[in-house]
């Protein structure tokens, strides 16, 4: 069993208010390859801070985190960002595409970004929107989308660089609770297919009979599972 994520004693607190506040308190966590897991908690819990710790875009107060393992602490920026770009996909609540760009743009830019090369750019970008089963829509503006398929540009874009790790903040958060579904049942797929990682924050019990397993965020803690 290959160990995916693998995090100790992960502890965050923000210094920026007057109050010093103190967003994740000690999590301890294994997470499995090829496991999609869902991330439970009521607002303010901490899903997002723990998610944006794991991608590298935010820095633990004290505690480590190895990916795969890769100790993200020893990573200077310059290799954060690069083991970010080749490593992790992102998707958010609200898609985060760029309107002036089509699906198939939005998909090339990240392989792009990523340092893909020209030649394998074009085939990468039409077989990942064909995956999330956009293929017609590759020429489409996001908003002449619905949520839904914006949705799946954006999974479409954030397994483009072939990441073994997804983070799905509030993913399904802005769509109906059938497109939600879809969306759910096509991470699944994903997961099982390419062997990758998922990790779904969301607040939404539909979320419990897609994922492989469900951890619960309470007070910036790991609960207890229930029996
Ligand atoms: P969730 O995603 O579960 O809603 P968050 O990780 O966003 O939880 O927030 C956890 C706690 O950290 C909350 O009390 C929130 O107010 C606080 N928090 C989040 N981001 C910041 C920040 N940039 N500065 C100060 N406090 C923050
Ligand atoms: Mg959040």
């Amino acid at each position: 069993m290959t160990t995916a994520i693998h995090v100790q004693n992960l502890e965050r607190v923000y210094r920026s208010a007057a109050e010093p506040v103190v967003a994740l308190r000690g999590v301890n966590l294994e997470i499995a390859a090829g496991q999609f897991v869902a991330l439970k908690g009521r607002s303010g819990s901490g899903k997002t801070t723990l998610l944006n710790c794991l991608g590298g875009l935010d820095q633990p107060t004290t505690g480590t985190i190895e990916v795969y393992g890769r100790a993200l602490h020893t990573l200077d920026d310059q290799a954060l960002t690069r083991w970010r770009q080749q490593e992790v996909g992102f998707i958010f609540q609200s898609f985060g595409l760029l309107p002036t760009l089509s699906a198939y743009e939005n998909v090339e830019l990240m392989l792009r970004i990523a340092g893909v090369a020209k030649g394998e750019r074009n085939g990468r970008a039409r077989e990942c929107l064909d995956m999330v089963g956009l293929s017609k829509w590759a020429d489409h503006r996001p908003y002449e989308m619905s949520g839904g398929q914006q949705q799946r540009v954006a999974i479409a874009r954030a397994i483009a660089n072939r990441p073994r790790l997804i983070l799905a903040d509030e993913a399904t958060g802005e769509l109906d609770s059938e497109t939600a579904r879809e969306i759910l049942a096509l991470f699944q797929a994903i997961a099982r297919s390419r062997d990758l990682t998922i990790l779904l924050a969301s607040h939404d019990s539909l979320v419990d009979e897609y994922v492989d397993e469900v951890l619960h965020l309470e007070d910036g803690q790991i609960a207890p599972q229930a029996a």
